[in-house]
């Protein structure tokens, strides 16, 4: 006989939830961070221990959560940025699906201290599996500090399928570097196991971002370039052809400021190349494009790395065209940045 069908209670469904927004702790650091970046932040720091599995903290000096919205902000479909689907058509922020906090708090245990400029007090928070443990008012500097402990407690199947603390902690630093040189004008910190791995000055130069960020090496060999076509712009750097990696990791493209993956754009790049390249070898490039936000679809996975173009072929041509005259004309990017 079947069983009668019922409604999942809170909780399990954050659980559930977490299964796709949290895949490890380097989705807990991408989640805090876009979510300090749609605040408003100009300094971020983000301190892990033990590949993030254990102690990950992001604090940033961004707007802060209301008192009274406090508890709000980790239940689920609860979010500040949009109200209607679509407002994604004009939102430039980050976030806005509004489960990344109650999926982590579902499965871990967090401490958040928040201040917004206009309260006079902080308030301070701990969650424990998704149950609000302690709730009171402290003094806190303007900005909110999340602490996630201990992530995957109260799931022994995610736990026991977890990494090594290095395997995390080479994923946290590839998002943390892309974090950073999405937001050249942020200030980032980034702390592994008490060691300042980076930092980065937040005077909004994105060469200066690459090289406090990525090897000097490949600083040199980059090519600035900048183009604006059909309502399309792309700006940043990328590799000469004499400089190669042997994956794809570097290929890192911004669209509307969020670090995506996109065969499509992966393709354009490379075609633009080749000939240029050895079979296998992939380039550089570190680039910002900006397009009308009613002409992508970001809302593809719950990840939100994932993009949609509504037209690729505009887009192909802009990057393919813009890319080739890029490298034909060469030009380096200014050595003054370069200290020593
Ligand atoms: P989303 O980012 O999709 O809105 P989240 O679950 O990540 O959903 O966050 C829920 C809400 O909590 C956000 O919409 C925002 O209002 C608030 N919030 C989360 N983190 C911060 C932060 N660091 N500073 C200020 N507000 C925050
Ligand atoms: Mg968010």
């Amino acid at each position: 006989m079947q069983k009668a069908i019922k409604l999942l209670d809170n909780l399990t469904i954050n659980k559930i939830a977490a299964g796709e927004v949290v895949e490890g702790p380097q989705s807990v650091v991408k989640e805090l961070i876009e979510n300090a970046i749609d605040a408003g932040a100009t300094s971020i720091i983000v301190e892990i221990k033990e590949g993030g599995q254990k102690f990950i903290r992001v604090t940033d000096n961004g707007g802060g959560i209301h008192e009274e919205d406090v508890e709000t902000a980790f239940m689920r479909h609860a979010t500040s940025k949009i109200q209607y689907l679509e407002d994604l058509n004009v939102t430039l922020t980050l976030g806005f699906r509004g489960e990344a906090l109650a999926s982590i708090a579902a499965v871990s245990q967090i401490q958040m201290v928040t201040k917004p400029k206009e309260q006079l007090h902080g308030i301070s928070l701990d969650i424990v599996a998704g149950n609000v443990t302690n709730k009171k008012q402290v003094g806190a500097p303007d900005g909110t500090t999340i602490i996630v402990k201990n992530l995957f407690f109260n799931t022994p199947a995610r736990l026991k399928f977890m990494k090594t603390p290095q395997s995390d902690t080479t994923k946290i630093g590839e998002i943390m570097s892309r974090l950073a040189l999405s937001q050249p004008h942020i200030a980032f910190k980034y702390i592994n196991n008490n060691n300042v791995m980076f930092t980065t000055s937040g005077t909004n130069r994105l060469d200066q971002t690459i090289l406090s960020i990525l090897d000097k090496a490949l600083f040199k060999s980059l090519i600035a370039m900048r183009a604006a076509k059909k309502g399309i712009e792309l700006d940043g750097y990328i590799s000469q052809p004499s400089y190669v990696r042997g994956n794809r990791n570097y290929e890192i493209v911004f669209v509307n400021g969020r670090y995506v993956k996109s065969k499509f754009l992966y393709r354009s790049i490379e075609e633009a190349y080749r000939e240029k390249l050895p079979i296998n070898k992939f380039p550089v490039c570190i680039l910002n494009l900006k397009i009308d936000p009613s002409l992508v679809d970001i809302n593809v996975h719950p990840t939100k790395t994932e993009i949609k173009f509504h037209d690729e072929e505009i887009l192909y041509e802009v990057i393919y065209d813009s890319i080739t005259s890029a490298l034909s004309k060469n030009t380096l990017v200014p050595k003054l940045s370069l200290h020593s």
